[in-house]
């Protein structure tokens, strides 16, 4: 079989199964349509002070760091903008890395090894099933989501001298909590390692939008590590990985999609920071989006989610892609995420709030949304 051949093959069988994936590039401004599917929480993408402090910094750095972080390519911005996330998140150190995609991967390989036990909830973000595999973890274990029977008999029954658990503060697609207290007490009992992913909890959950680390009083701890992207709620681009300060220099000195990437570019790391400064002077924008999140919950018929990810489960793929579709024909644009791109059989919209929504979206979208959750 040729190369071609074996495209073709592998573009015919995600035809049959109804799974090709498009690109559809959107205009600066889509006018007319409300977006409900995008991860900009709190609107600062396009935040004036957002803006202004990505092209401020283009003019004064250029338009990429120039080398990765080990070389040339740590720059005063990188510096100012761990201090702060460090800070707001009540962290003793942070590292900024090029993605919060490379930052899971990165921390998750530091950090395990052949002596390690990975237990994983089995809802967790594609990077961190990735890193599980770069890592190349003793043993790995899935758990079903938030099972805190399943990852106690794992930790229990584990050989390996280390084990390190990976959840997410709050989940992508299902918008629920992980039981972060009950899974310390596991932590603390078996002396295990826990990772939490706050890319959908910073900025959103949490008192003030400071996320569910350290709400819950666990930041700071030196068996927790907390990695994050500056992608969400912060509206600009980037991951940071979170922990104490000899966490962070192991990851400096180990973590491979750190060492060998250009550093974060001086515009992302400017508008995260300026994101962050935003924020820590309106907390108010995390109070919105969560009350948003509510209302689009209840008119959903769902419960008011964790952060801002409402989860509304379908009755089948195709009846979840119909009401895809008639939201964006009332002009309302939501997610659709059927089987494989998650585990278990059900398919499911993912709608997002965000804090910047008017009342007339809010309403329309609500509206919408009540058909939906009525199957009409
Ligand atoms: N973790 C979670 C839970 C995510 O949802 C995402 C992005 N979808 C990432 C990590 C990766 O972040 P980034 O987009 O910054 O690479």
């Amino acid at each position: 079989m040729t190369f071609d051949d074996w495209l073709q093959q592998h573009h015919e069988e995600r035809r049959r199964a109804g799974l090709v994936r498009r690109l559809e590039p959107r205009p600066a401004t889509a006018a007319g349509t409300i977006d409900l599917a995008g991860n900009d929480y709190l609107g600062l993408a396009r935040h004036p002070q957002v803006t202004a402090a990505a092209a401020a910094a283009t003019l004064t750095w250029g338009a990429g760091a120039g080398a990765s972080r080990l070389v040339t390519g740590s720059l005063e911005v990188h510096a100012e903008l761990e201090a702060a996330v460090a800070a707001f998140t009540g962290q003793d150190a942070a590292l900024a890395f090029s993605t919060g995609y490379h930052a899971n991967l990165g921390a998750v390989a530091a950090l395990a090894d052949a002596d390690t036990l990975l237990v994983s909830d089995a809802h967790v973000h594609a990077s961190l099933v990735d890193a599980c595999r770069l890592s190349r973890p003793g043993a790995l274990t899935i758990t079903a989501h938030n099972d805190l029977d399943a990852v106690e008999s794992a930790l229990r029954g584990r050989r390996l001298p280390r084990a390190l658990v990976l959840v997410e503060s709050v989940y992508s697609v299902l918008g629920d909590a992980a039981p972060l207290v009950e899974l310390m007490g596991l932590i603390e009992t078996y002396d295990a390692i826990l990772l939490v992913d706050e890319a959908h909890g910073i900025g959103v959950a949490g008192k003030d939008g400071h996320g569910l680390v350290a709400t819950h009083g666990l930041a700071g701890r030196t068996d927790v590590v907390t990695t994050m992207t500056l992608s969400k709620a912060l509206g600009s681009q980037g991951g940071v990985v979170l922990g104490s300060a000899r966490v962070v220099d192991h990851l400096i000195n180990t973590a491979r999609p750190f060492i060998y990437d250009t550093g974060l570019a001086p515009a992302a790391a400017a508008a995260a920071l300026a994101a962050l400064g935003v924020l820590r002077s309106d907390p108010s924008l995390s109070h919105r989006v969560l009350a948003n999140a509510a209302r689009l919950a209840a008119a959903a018929g769902v419960d008011a989610p964790a952060g801002a990810v409402l989860s509304l489960p379908m009755p089948s793929a195709e009846a979840a892609l119909r009401a895809q579709a008639d939201l964006l024909a009332g002009s309302v644009r939501v997610g659709c995420f059927r089987p494989p791109s998650v585990p278990g059989p059900v398919s499911r919209l993912r709608v997002t709030a965000r804090a910047d929504l008017t009342e007339p979206e809010l309403e329309l979208a609500c509206r919408l949304l009540a058909c939906v959750g009525d199957g009409t």
